[in-house]
């Protein structure tokens, strides 16, 4: 489903990642770990198309992202990937129905499905609510809603609970991992965490020579 073909990426004249290849299966939920600096915000910037590699191609379904204009590469993202970060990025002037069907809009999609995202991620009847009255948790749960509604082929998650205390972080991952199996959509979920990253079917290691199994 996502190819990454002989990435690399430097900064400032620095290299962070040099020569990285692997190809990640539909529907397979990995957890890509490392320390702090070795890459891994900017690996998955490269694969949301956030960021342009120096060298590479990242594919998706085959489809080279470089060779996409703006417009394709907009609409690729928007409806084949979903996305979830630490800091949440919940919009604070909408309510939680409303920040849920943000990609269903963006993709001119009828909105009908945000209501039964929130009711699967526990927020049952809270679609007016606004997320000033929210916990970190609860917030995490609307991210994973709007990151889930579209049905995406793959979810991107950068550290998605390394805002949270251990209790509500497994809750929430409990619950990511339940909701992709569900919808089948593969994951790359990038943490510290070894206990996040039990979640997932597969553990990969980044190091300054690439990406290995862990
Ligand atoms: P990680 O997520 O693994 O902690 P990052 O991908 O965020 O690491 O960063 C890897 C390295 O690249 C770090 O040294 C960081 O300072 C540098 N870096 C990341 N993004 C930028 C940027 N936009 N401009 C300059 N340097 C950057
Ligand atoms: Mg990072």
């Amino acid at each position: 489903m996502l190819e990454l073909r002989n990435l690399s990426k430097s900064y400032a004249g620095r290299p962070v990642l040099a020569a990285l290849s692997h190809v990640f299966k539909a529907g397979e939920f990995v957890a890509i770990m490392g320390e702090s600096g070795v890459g891994k915000s900017t690996l998955l910037n490269l694969i949301a198309g956030l960021d342009v590699p120096d060298t590479g191609e990242v594919l998706v379904d085959g489809q080279a992202m470089s060779a996409l204009d703006d417009n394709a590469a907009t609409r690729l993202r928007r409806t084949r990937m979903g996305f979830i970060f630490q800091a949440f990025h919940v919009l604070p002037h909408l309510t939680l129905r409303q920040n849920v069907a943000l990609p269903l809009l963006l993709n001119r999609e009828a909105t009908g499905r945000a209501d039964s995202m929130l009711d699967a991620v526990g927020l049952h009847g809270r679609g007016a609510d606004f997320p000033a009255q929210l916990s970190g948790g609860e917030m995490q749960r609307v991210a994973i809603a709007r990151a889930l509604v579209h049905r995406p082929a793959l979810l991107l998650a950068d550290e998605p609970t390394g805002n949270l205390d251990p209790d509500t972080a497994a809750s929430v991952l409990a619950l990511l991992r339940a909701e992709i199996k569900a919808t089948g959509a593969g994951a790359i979920m990038v943490t510290h965490s070894t206990a996040a990253a039990a979640m997932a079917d597969h553990v990969l290691l980044l190091t300054r020579s690439g990406l290995q199994l862990r």
